[in-house]
């Protein structure tokens, strides 16, 4: 069922909904019989997240919308003499992890009978959104800032979803999405609860890569956090389910110049207020307010996290050192890397424990900004 994560109100699967009616998100929550990790089914299934599809809630005889998703390589390596393991989530079908969150999201719209949808976003998850759209055969309108650079444009047209240019701040875009949500479904990935349950299968690759089981530390960078809370659930139902012994601690990586989860964490609050935001090379991370503020600071005090805000400068240099070892990646996962030195020299990773370093988006999609870092150096 899908639950209001606010008022607790509870809805069927079926319902085609984004959000609570009292405005609440919802989450998807298991009535009945839980998740499933059935070792030797895992190992047969698919090459992709439906290989894990005891634990992910579809109707029996669902039909996935995949590309192939997920089973992305965990590389061992090292980080400034750090032992740690790359996850490549960059090598999803569209360059980000949010195709997994999309594929399970297309899928239950399919199922669902939706025809049409529409999103926000210019950045990863649009061009993601849009690809699913086109495997599913749902039409889909994707609502991009009128700045939004002609590269990221040009990849969610070539899905054949239909722009919508917004005049105006990325705030105004949300606007004028919601207006004409009135007329077809608002498939927001930050709201709708499914591209969660697409997510939380990053940790159970994790949990399967590593021989069934759980790392010590996993780092990724986190805005709306849908990686973050995508780990958070998924190694949750590991451990409910008797599969994994504990929680690894939970990192989340903002830049300082946009770094609401951070402040929200160092002042003990239980919600996330806005903040002002300044301009970042991270933009995948960049988010003043995120929808799910409370969800992610419950996911780093439980199992023991933290949060990290890195300068532009340190995102800059760990972008160069990644691409020296052959890792290729935009800023935002850069900015996990750089998170590493300072988790490390605060003691809240120790030499010898097994970290994972969550690469979420390709460089791919970043070439220009990336030449642009490059001429001026
Ligand atoms: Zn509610």
């Amino acid at each position: 069922m899908q639950q209001c994560y606010v008022c607790g109100r509870k809805y069927q699967d079926d319902r085609a909904l984004w959000r609570c009616e009292c405005g609440g998100v919802l989450e998807h929550s298991w009535d009945g019989e839980g998740p499933v990790f059935d070792r030797e089914q895992i190992t047969r299934g698919p090459g992709s997240i439906y290989r894990y599809r005891g634990a992910l809630p579809l109707a029996p005889g669902t039909e996935p919308v995949t590309l192939g998703e997920g089973m992305t390589p965990l590389l061992a390596g090292e980080w400034n003499g750090l032992r740690v393991r790359y996850k490549l989530d960059y090598l999803c079908p569209t360059g980000s992890f949010k195709d997994r969150g999309a594929s399970l999201v297309m899928t239950w719209l399919k199922a669902a009978g939706v025809r049409a949808i529409l999103e926000d976003s210019s950045g990863n998850a649009g061009a993601s959104m849009a690809a699913y759209a086109a495997a599913a055969g749902i039409q889909c309108q994707i609502f991009i800032p009128a700045y939004a650079s002609a590269g990221k444009a040009a990849q969610i047209a070539a899905y054949g979803a239909e722009l919508v240019r917004v005049p105006g701040t990325r705030e105004d875009t949300t606007r004028a999405a919601l207006q004409a949500a009135e007329s077809r479904l608002y498939a927001s990935h930050n709201w709708v609860p499914w591209f969660l349950e697409g997510t939380k299968t990053a940790a159970f690759e994790l949990w399967e890569q590593l021989g069934w089981q759980v790392p010590d530390v996993v780092v990724c960078p986190a805005g709306y956090g849908s990686f973050l809370l995508g780990l958070y659930k998924g190694f949750r139902e590991l451990v409910s389910a008797g599969v994994a012994p504990r929680m690894p601690r939970l990192v989340a990586v903002q830049a300082a110049n946009c770094a609401p989860l951070v402040q929200a964490l160092e002042q003990g609050l239980q919600d996330v207020p806005a903040v002002q935001k300044q301009e970042t090379m991270a933009e995948g991370i960049s988010c003043s307010k995120p929808v799910r503020g409370a969800a992610q600071l419950e996911a780093l005090r439980a199992t023991g996290g933290t949060a990290v805000a890195v300068s532009e400068e340190e995102i800059r240099q760990a972008l160069w050192t990644l691409a020296r070892k052959g890792l290729y990646v935009e800023p935002t996962s850069a900015a996990a890397a750089a998170a590493l030195d300072k988790l490390r020299a605060a003691g809240a990773v120790a030499d010898g424990e097994e970290v994972v370093l969550c690469l979420t988006g390709t460089g791919l999609k970043a070439t220009d900004k990336i030449a642009a870092m490059m001429a001026e150096a």
